[in-house]
């Protein structure tokens, strides 16, 4: 099939915000394309060519691409460069310039779907020597022959942004209604394989039955079930009825699977991080029978037996070279708190049954131990205070509370998982300047950049740029007060005199070089404007210091 017909798709799912169109469209699509090409077209659709969690990635950057298309036109890079700047998008660009050049069109040869496809992820897979120019020339390859439409579409799946306003949920409406599923059925395939490009191939080729039949593949993550706020813990656990509170550790969560010899964690995003952390899979192995299993766990940076901050993680993780130093410099735990899958599916499993599962077959260890827990119901509901103190006594956030009769929803936020935890204190700072918004509250300062007072040389530090949290009234208030005490605007940016003073919340100190202060805040959001305090009540660096420390 033609790349052209998909590409004509694509402009009619832009031209249309509504959602029931866009279903529509894709649908009548879906049902047209032939067995082999539907993966690949559903895949596209999401702006992609291979699986979301999957780990390849083309690995080219907006600046090469630019290049490509210079190259193809024959224009220079400050050409396309200016056509990005004000189209606000390369692929929009591409567009542009084809039409400039459409006197001079080369000799084209009709592109296929498969045809694009295959190179796409071939540009994925070239590794080793020269693999950028190698890269390079299937872009140019496939470029050349594109229309201007085309091309447009093949840029922005090469940068993965494809601006049709298609996610998952169009996609497996469309599948419903082309091969005539019932929705509840599709979601379910879709949870479970993740995959939704095998989820249209075995709608259209065996329907719901095969669509039920689909399930867990040790090997393929599936989105974790996430949790909600609780709102207090007695509350929370009687109107559960009962519960299994445990420890909620500081980390990353990690999807653990084994399938056969190879063994795989996966993070909350789905990304592969296996190759950064290779004691962590040596441990794990050690500690499950040699069974295909996928496990859930929070997997935390220790010093000394002690938790330290995420961000030590988060460098842990991210980490391509020198792993051998990084294993030894900061060690890792795993806590495990779920099983998904041993031998067959568990995941339909309440929760205390899954628990049993994994404390059975699970050899902890120094390493690798079990989340800590207690179950909780009307008799013993201090306990669940109890542990909840313990946890932070002991460096740790706060406490889940889960529903012990709810089996394991993938992707769902709800009630069956609450998380209860400590309230960090907040700061008093000073805004020093701020940022203009986009859009609706373009006329608003969106953004403030904040500062802590430093005792040691009494100066204003710069702590973090702090989104509002703040309703139209207050954010119009602060404006004002931004434009009262102004000092310098460059663009969108703007100084003022340090005078206002915001009270902010924030889940968690950082290290920070960026930021004069040496460290920065973890999602912090203004709480209040402080109009009772002034300069002198500001917090201070050192404060900050003690904080990060405790
Ligand atoms: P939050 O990231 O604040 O939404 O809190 C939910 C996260 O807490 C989960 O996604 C896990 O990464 C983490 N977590 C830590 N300990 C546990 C535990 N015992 N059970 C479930 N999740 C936990």
């Amino acid at each position: 099939m033609k790349y052209q017909e998909l590409v004509d798709v694509f402009e009619s799912l832009s031209a249309t915000t509504k959602r029931l169109e866009k279903t529509d469209i894709l649908a009548a699509f879906f049902e047209k394309v032939d067995d082999e090409t539907l993966p690949q077209v559903v895949l596209m659709s999401l702006g992609l060519v291979f699986p979301s969690w999957s780990e390849e990635e083309q690995g080219l950057g907006e600046k090469l691409i630019m290049k490509a298309i210079a190259d193809v036109i024959g224009v220079s890079i400050a050409d396309v460069e200016d056509q990005v700047r004000e189209q606000g998008d390369i692929g929009a660009a591409a567009e542009k310039l084809y039409l400039k050049k459409a006197q001079t069109t080369f000799f084209s040869q009709a592109l296929t779907i498969d045809f694009v496809f295959k190179h796409l992820r071939k540009i994925a897979t070239v590794s080793g020597n020269r693999s950028t120019s190698r890269k390079i020339a299937i872009v140019l390859e496939l470029l050349s022959s594109a229309s201007g439409t085309e091309a447009k579409y093949i840029t922005r799946i090469i940068i993965e942004e494809l601006r049709i306003g298609v996610g998952e949920g169009i996609i497996r409406d469309a599948i419903s209604k082309a091969f005539n599923i019932e929705k509840s059925v599709t979601e379910r395939a879709h949870m479970l394989t993740n995959d939704l490009g095998l989820v249209a191939k075995v709608a259209k080729d065996q329907g719901e039955v095969g669509l039920k039949e689909l399930s867990l593949t040790p090997g393929k993550p599936v989105k974790p079930m996430l949790a909600q706020l609780a709102d207090g813990i007695k509350n929370s656990i009687c109107e559960m009825g009962s519960a299994i509170c445990e420890v909620k550790y500081d980390g990353i969560r990690v999807q653990i699977h084994k399938k056969g010899n190879e063994l795989n964690i996966f993070t909350r995003r789905l990304e592969n991080i296996t190759k950064a952390i290779p004691e962590m899979v040596d441990y794990i192995k050690e500690a499950f029978p040699n069974e295909d299993f996928i496990a859930e766990g929070e997997m935390i940076a220790t010093k000394d037996g002690k938790p330290i901050s995420f961000q030590y993680i988060l460098q842990r993780v991210r980490r391509k070279y020198n792993i051998d130093q990084a294993v030894k410099n900061t060690p890792l735990n795993l806590y495990l708190f779920d099983i998904l899958y041993f031998k067959e599916t568990t995941l339909d499993e309440p929760l205390y049954k899954r628990r049993e599962i994994l404390e059975n077959i699970v050899t902890t260890s120094g390493k690798i131990h079990l989340s800590e827990m207690a179950k909780i119901d009307e008799n013993n509901l201090d306990d669940a205070q109890k542990l909840f103190n313990k946890a932070i006594a002991e460096g740790n956030e706060g406490i889940m509370i889960k529903n012990p009769n709810e089996p394991y929803i993938p992707g769902i936020r709800g009630k069956k998982m609450l998380k209860f935890k400590a309230e960090p204190e907040t700061l008093d700072v000073v805004v020093i300047g701020g940022t203009y918004g986009v859009g609706k509250r373009a006329h608003f300062i969106g953004s403030y950049l904040v500062a802590l007072n430093d005792e040691e040389d009494n100066e204003l530090k710069t702590l973090a740029y702090v989104a509002t949290g703040l309703d139209d009234e207050t954010l119009a208030k602060l404006t004002d007060l931004m434009n009262k005490y102004k000092v310098v605007e460059k663009g969108t940016k703007i100084e003022v005199e340090p005078r206002i003073i915001l009270e902010i919340a924030y889940s968690e100190i950082v290290k920070s070089p960026e930021y004069q202060a040496g460290y920065s805040l973890r999602f912090p959001v203004v709480k209040r404007i402080r109009e009772d305090k002034g300069l002198h009540d500001i917090d201070t660096v050192q404060r900050l210091k003690t904080m990060f420390k405790g």
